[in-house]
């Protein structure tokens, strides 16, 4: 049946918002469908359904295409699809041996990405953002330039959400560094920016595109040479008062522990991080990555040191994890950097510790298991934080005259 004006005037401003909303993140979060998929999944009408993707195709932000047949006999139906080239957001990811840059859509899919291995140390502010100026021209920025709608950019370090300002950053030696302010310009772009912990966005990547799919409750470990946490409850990322939440690596574990980077004594970091998991190999605790390949590839031969390490750590790993499980009742629990490519060999251990000492009821509800996405988790994160002022409200970047082309073609 046509959608007539009267019945679009009729209909509440808010509730067109909230729908066009909840188709866009539909589709954002699981890629092309059908209108019939979309009606199913929303819980709309299919006159609603009609109209809304009217307002979408007519805005240049998604298109329908044929898809292929599925069997079935008769016409498949067309697939709704976001378009390249209707919003972009520009990824970057600060980490602690890499610097990454990313132009993702609609979808999470990136467009075109680029990632520099960057030696440690301490770097200026300066350095990092010329660093990353460069690394960004290599991008097709301009190409995308009008549909870039803001930057996100996954920090290792701790962050003040509002202005984007690096609290501490210990690997780069930054203490108040302004980093949100200062990286639009570095990259000739007058769109907003959002700066959060790496951990943080890893979570929000592994829950919408990886190991924890589908589930509501996550805590995410992300290891390097800190320690870092994400935690989402019930669908919403935990970031306490400043964005300063999650600081699992600083969890004091053992009283007569380590001094930690941080100052303090017997962190969860002192126990789990890169450097204690390469001393207790008996190799050069500050030799990076390159030097945790080679323990990889040495417990892989079975080379009882390398074991005996990995299954040390992996001890502490539960321990920590324990208390992690009880206090936050977590459906999944998501190991990424480190504890990913370590994970066959921290398991056992990781999974005793958990049986022996934390609760049996959070206890049984709680999945272990590796990060999906590798090192790409923080960067990918960073573009759905860059991408989530729109996937809140995409009629603002419609406006209008969507409305009227699509009311007045349907
Ligand atoms: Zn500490």
């Amino acid at each position: 049946m046509p959608l007539g004006p009267d019945l679009v005037g009729q209909r509440s401003e808010t509730v067109r918002r909230a729908n066009l909303g909840a188709i866009v993140r539909e589709l954002h979060l699981r890629g092309p469908q059908s209108r019939s998929e979309l009606v199913a999944r929303t819980g709309l009408t299919r006159t609603a359904i009609r109209a809304l993707i009217g307002e979408l195709v007519a805005g240049d932000l998604f298109l329908e295409e044929r898809g292929a047949p599925v069997g079935q006999p008769g016409r498949p139906s067309p697939l709704v699809r976001p378009r390249e080239a209707g919003v972009v957001v520009l990824a970057v990811s600060i980490a602690v041996d890499s610097l990454a840059a990313a132009l993702v859509g609609i979808g999470g899919e990136p467009i075109a990405s680029v990632r520099i291995p960057r030696p440690r140390g301490h770097l200026s502010l300066d350095a990092i953002v010329e660093d990353l100026r460069e690394l960004v021209s290599g991008l097709p920025v301009d190409a995308h330039r009008a549909a870039i709608i803001g930057i996100g950019v996954a920090m290792a370090g701790l962050v003040r959400r509002d202005d984007g300002s690096v609290s501490s950053a210990p690997n780069l030696g930054w203490r108040d560094a302004p980093l949100g302010e200062r990286l639009p310009a570095a990259f000739g772009l007058d769109v907003p920016i959002h700066v959060a912990n790496e951990a943080d966005l890893a979570a929000v990547a592994e829950l919408r595109r990886g190991a924890a799919r589908g589930a509501d409750d996550l805590l995410l470990i992300w290891g390097e040479v800190g320690v870092g946490g994400g935690i989402i409850v019930d669908g919403k990322p935990l970031t306490g008062v400043a964005g300063y939440a999650g600081e699992v690596g600083h969890m004091p574990v053992n009283p007569g522990g380590a001094t930690c980077g941080c100052g303090s004594i017997g962190c969860w970091e002192t126990e789990i991080g890169e450097r204690a998991l390469l001393r207790l190999a008996g190799r050069p605790v500050d030799g990076g990555p390159d030097e945790v390949d080679a323990l990889l590839r040495a417990a892989a031969e079975g080379e009882p040191g390398a074991l005996v390490a990995l299954a040390h750590v992996g001890r502490w790993v539960g321990i920590g994890l324990s208390g992690l499980v009880n206090l936050l009742n977590p459906r999944v629990i998501v190991l990424g950097g480190l504890f990913a490519r370590a994970y066959s060999y921290m398991e056992p251990a990781i999974l005793a510790e958990l049986d022996r000492l934390a609760l049996r009821g959070p206890r049984e509800l709680a999945r272990i298991a590796p990060g999906a996405l590798d090192v790409d988790a923080p960067l990918l994160g960073a573009a759905e934080l860059a991408l989530e002022p729109f996937l809140a409200d995409p009629a603002a970047r419609l406006g209008p005259r969507a409305q009227l082309v699509a009311a007045a073609g349907a």
